[in-house]
């Protein structure tokens, strides 16, 4: 019998492992401090004093005041919260919302559907290593221009944006800035104030927090309307009895995230480019999307020519090796990603792409033999293929 392979996971932009104490600080949430955070009874009172104490550690991370962090279902819930009702509030100021073309779907889909509704939507274009073109920002801005929504950093290429400026420009113009914050949150530093952020959305589960809860930072004095009706709770914008588990733990992984970003983020930085380096030099006709320094410090994304992706990622999973080829949501369909089409890749170079994202937890080994590994079926896909072998053929 074989030694049973071990798991390397590359794919933490999709998901992240729980962390071990962030679970235990949840569980006497669920089978013991489990009160209703709104009733009156002093059992009651440790859920709201824990809700309480994750919304200041929260708070505390992005320099905001806890009554500006309101709970939600995660990432999709906050981006759809941001765009959706702020476009109602302002409607009278307005109807012109500005974003870009390579915004996660929670983004793109929530403007889509705002501009069936009697908005209008400019997705601004990116260069070639995904960087939002700052003069194209400024042309866009119209007099009915009531929102800038520009992602933190991108969840497939990694590309951060220059969001201080962005904040600026949004601040001078008199108009609301709402940031993407699901990928940047736990591995960059963030202040709200000092970028100039009016809006914030993130998740747990990309920083090791429970999957199902996020949260929507909305600087006191924005008018946004409430997007889920019913109870009183999240100060009447978000009715609906507390994920009391849920916001301990991401209150346990926020506080961790930020204690151990500095470390984790120096080391994760280095293995990526070992990575990216070893890519580069021993596989042939290769290239690194996204921006060479200004990327996540977990984000390696490459294109392979003459090689379809997904049959790279199900020869990788035959090693042990989980990666993506794009985000989550767009596997399994064949349309190629947006995103690597807005950076100006073909169609068939977009298709021959590879994302690993890394954790805490990645060794230098396991990066070595995802090389080995790479290059092995790179070559394997590569000699099956007629193009590269035209290619050849004729070079
Ligand atoms: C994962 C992700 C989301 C969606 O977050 P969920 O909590 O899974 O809904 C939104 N935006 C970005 C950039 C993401 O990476």
């Amino acid at each position: 019998m074989g030694e049973e392979k071990k798991m390397i996971y590359l794919d933490n932009a999709a998901t992240t492992k729980t962390a071990p104490e962030v679970v235990e600080a949840m569980l006497p949430y669920f089978t013991e401090l489990y009160g209703n955070p709104s009733s009156v009874y002093s059992f009651s009172q440790k859920s709201k004093e824990a809700i309480t104490a994750a919304r200041e550690t929260i708070a505390d991370t992005i320099g905001a005041s806890p009554e500006e962090i309101y709970f939600t279902a995660g990432g999709s819930e906050s981006d759809n919260w941001a765009l959706k009702a702020t476009a109602e509030a302002y409607r009278a100021k307005g109807n012109h919302i500005i974003t870009t073309k390579i915004e996660h779907h929670a983004i793109l889909h929530s403007a889509q559907w705002l501009e069936k509704n009697g908005y209008e939507v400019t997705y601004l274009d990116v260069d070639e290593y995904g960087v939002v073109k700052l003069d194209e920002l400024k042309k866009a801005i119209r007099p009915t221009t009531i929102l800038i929504s520009v992602m933190f950093a991108n969840n497939e290429i990694g590309t951060i944006q220059p969001i201080r400026e962005i904040g600026a420009i949004a601040k001078e113009h008199g108009i609301l800035f709402h940031t993407d914050a699901v990928q940047a949150y736990g591995q960059l530093p963030i202040h709200v104030d000092e970028l100039g952020i009016d809006m914030l959305s993130s998740s747990a589960h990309k920083l090791n927090g429970p999957k199902g809860i996020g949260f929507l930072y909305i600087r006191r004095g924005v008018k946004i309307r409430s997007f889920v009706h019913g109870g009183a709770q999240e100060r009447k914008r978000r009715a609906g009895t507390e994920n009391v588990p849920g916001i301990v733990g991401y209150g346990a992984a926020a506080g961790r995230a930020a204690k151990t970003m500095e470390e984790r983020t120096a080391k994760e930085r280095s293995l990526r480019d070992h990575l990216i380096d070893r890519v580069l030099a021993e596989v042939p006709y290769t290239r690194l999307n996204g921006h060479r320094t200004d990327r996540l410090p977990n984000n390696a994304n490459f294109s392979f020519q003459f090689v379809e992706g997904e049959s790279l990622l199900i020869m990788l999973d035959m090693d042990g090796i989980c990666g993506s080829s794009g985000s989550a949501c767009t596997s399994g369909s064949l349309d190629p990603s947006h995103v690597l089409l807005a950076i100006g890749l073909p169609h068939e170079i977009a298709h021959g792409s590879l994302r690993l994202t890394l954790s805490e937890e990645t060794t230098m080994e396991e990066i070595d033999y995802v090389v080995e590994c790479i290059k092995k079926i790179v070559e394997k896909l590569r000699s099956m293929s007629p193009l590269y072998e035209d290619f050849m053929r004729r070079k």
